[in-house]
């Protein structure tokens, strides 16, 4: 029978050392300057109760939220987040709104699930709203039908860099005549625009934008054989999901060109 072989990358044996040293910077990445725990109230605006039980999964000790300050607060009055799942349902649209409203400033609303996202598999029923942001803004979208625990650690770990975003906000009031900073000179800024959005759909709002940064330094460094440059650096790269999203960057970066 002939040997099935694993794919090289998986082959080599990584040290623990080396996952320490990824680990701690995946962390310092995602957690930022948050320096306080975070309080969540969940509210469940109608879903299957699948997504409930990936979230109590994420607070026992194998995954064990709390050790990034993300605690379960049993009254929105006290919640710094909000988590929404199921599709908001006609008979739990006043209680998801009277949570909203007895939610302090400033609160970061999480849509959790395809459910929450969108409305997900019961999005036609007739007694759908639809997802979470067909009551009010949301901040954060937590995709998966349920998400798995590790996505919502993510997710969580995510909003709380929203979290001090807004306790520590910056104000920026433009300048006449002042310009946007741009990453690179090369593609225009509509462009690098399109590019982040799409990006940080991909892969989440702050890795999102670091992907386009890497994407565009790619292409600086090729000069006049720019998307030469840009195939060497996907061709270089080891993880199948970095390769679909400079893949499906690049095919933004064509749609554009070809326009022009
Ligand atoms: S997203 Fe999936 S698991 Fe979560 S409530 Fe909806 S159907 Fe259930």
């Amino acid at each position: 029978m002939a040997e099935l072989l694993l794919p090289q990358r998986l082959q080599e044996r990584i040290s623990q050392h080396e996952i320490d040293a990824v680990i701690a910077e995946a962390k310092g990445a995602l957690l930022g300057d948050i320096k306080r725990s975070a309080y969540i109230y969940r509210v469940d605006c109608g879903g299957c109760n699948a997504c409930e039980i990936e979230i109590f999964a994420t607070l026992t000790p194998v995954f064990d939220v709390e050790r990034f300050g993300v605690k379960l607060a049993s009254n929105p009055r006290q919640a710094d987040i909000l988590v929404y799942t199921g599709a908001v349902t006609r008979s739990m649209r006043e209680p998801a709104m009277r949570a909203y409203a007895q939610a302090p400033d400033p609160k970061i609303v999480v849509s959790y699930g395809a459910c929450g996202c969108t409305g997900g598999i019961f999005h036609d029923n007739y007694c759908v709203w639809g997802g979470t942001d067909k009551l009010f803004p949301v901040d954060l979208y937590i995709p998966g039908c349920p998400p798995s625990p590790a996505q919502t650690i993510y997710g969580f770990a995510l909003a709380l860099g929203h979290l001090g975003q807004k306790l520590k906000p910056h104000n920026h009031v433009e300048k006449p005549g002042e310009l946007t900073a741009v990453i690179s000179g090369l593609v225009p800024y509509s462009v690098q625009v399109a590019l982040e959005r799409h990006a940080r759909l991909m892969a989440g709002y702050r890795y999102g934008r670091r992907l386009v940064e890497e994407f565009l330094h790619a292409l600086e460094a090729g000069g006049d054989n720019s998307l030469t440059s840009l195939d060497a650096h996907i061709a270089l790269e080891e993880d199948p999901r970095r390769v679909e999203i400079f893949e499906s960057l690049k095919q933004v970066l064509l749609s554009y060109a070809i326009r022009a």
